[in-house]
């Protein structure tokens, strides 16, 4: 069995690596070749923490395997990240564990993946405005990732706590762009694209703070209660997510599927455009959202390419069990 520790990933893995295994796996879902399995997550009675879950197998790739972890709200005080998690590869022909995998920093880089490519088949060819609202750990992560895909000329930012941003200011100055805290309305009206990414419980930005021609990646939605855009917003885009299943239980999409206002079988999986089975955007007008919730699959493909770089660069440790 192969461990890759957390401290060798940065090293081993580039932003690029991450985008191409989960642009690959999400195809391979459109195409009904990777299954994601049903998500275990518990509160467990026991330091506040949530723990679980998320499997799957891609029968095109035969990553198999799981990531396990959860949110342990007490660990900052100790010095450790409060989102801890850790990646098993099974090998597919014969069951046995191939592979553990550090997944803390694997599961920043796979969810910047996931909104970055929503914005290379979404966004507008012309889009020149990068709106961010959350400027948290995960921000920086999904900006670097979004500004790869269209030739911004500036970003707008919005956080409750408006002192967070300078986090995203410094990420403008590593790309030379001018970045600027705006209020939701300036935001609304100024960004091409708009990346939300915030632990909200309660809808930030308005329908009508939206113009026409937007992308939009909601990532901060992934369980349930949480919520980031109105629903009636969802219901005026046209909808993308990672997993139909997912999106409509946990997602962004949940609370406009439950009050009606959209259909789940009108929700599009962006491994269809991905794979060339759906256009994705029809018009310049058109406001697309993507509601990526994280699945397991996008965890075992950036796992499944760190092992094969780890192997490649004489890095693994290896042991039997
Ligand atoms: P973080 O704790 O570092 O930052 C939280 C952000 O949310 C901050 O910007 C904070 O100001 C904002 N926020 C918190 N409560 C808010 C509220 N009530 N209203 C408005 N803003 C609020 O967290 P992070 O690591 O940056 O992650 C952000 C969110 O993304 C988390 O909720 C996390 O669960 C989610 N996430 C989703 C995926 C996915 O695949 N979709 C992956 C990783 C993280």
């Amino acid at each position: 069995m192969i461990i890759v520790p957390e401290r060798e990933i940065a090293s081993l893995v580039t932003p690029a690596d991450c985008f191409s295994a989960v642009e690959n796996v999400f195809a391979a879902m459109a195409r009904r070749s990777a299954s994601n399995f049903p998500v275990v997550r518990e509160a467990l009675g026991h330091a506040d923490a949530i723990y679980g879950f998320k499997s799957g197998f891609d029968r095109e790739s035969l990553a198999l395997g799981l990531k396990s972890g959860g949110f342990w709200p007490g660990n900052a005080s100790r010095g450790l990240t409060n989102h801890q998690s850790t990646i098993f590869l099974f090998d597919a022909d014969t069951g046995q564990c191939r592979a553990m995998v550090g997944g803390n920093l694997l599961t920043a880089l796979r969810t910047a993946a996931a909104a970055a490519i929503s914005t290379k088949y979404l966004a507008r060819q012309d889009a020149e405005v990068l709106g961010m609202i959350g400027a948290g750990h995960q921000s920086a992560f999904q900006l670097r990732a979004a500004l790869g895909q269209r030739p911004f000329k500036r970003i707008v930012g919005w956080n409750r706590r408006p002192e967070m941003l300078s986090r995203l200011a410094d990420v403008a100055t590593e790309h030379g762009l001018p970045f600027e805290a705006v209020d939701l309305d300036r935001l609304g009206a100024e960004a091409d694209v708009i990346i939300t990414i915030t632990s909200s419980f309660a809808p930030i930005l308005k329908a009508s703070q939206v113009k026409p021609g937007t992308h939009l990646a909601c990532m901060g939605t992934d369980t349930k209660g949480k919520q980031e855009v109105e629903a009636e917003l969802v219901a005026a885009a046209t909808v993308f997510t990672d997993e139909v299943a997912q999106c409509v239980s946990i997602g962004e999409s949940q609370h406009a599927v439950a009050q009606e206002l959209v259909r789940p079988t009108s929700i599009v999986e962006i491994g269809r455009v991905v794979a060339g089975l759906h256009p994705g955007r029809t018009s310049g007008e058109e406001v697309t959202l993507f509601d990526g919730t994280g699945v397991g699959l996008q965890d075992l493909a950036v796992a499944s390419a760190v092992v094969n770089l780890a192997v490649a660069k004489c890095v693994a440790v290896q042991i039997e069990i």
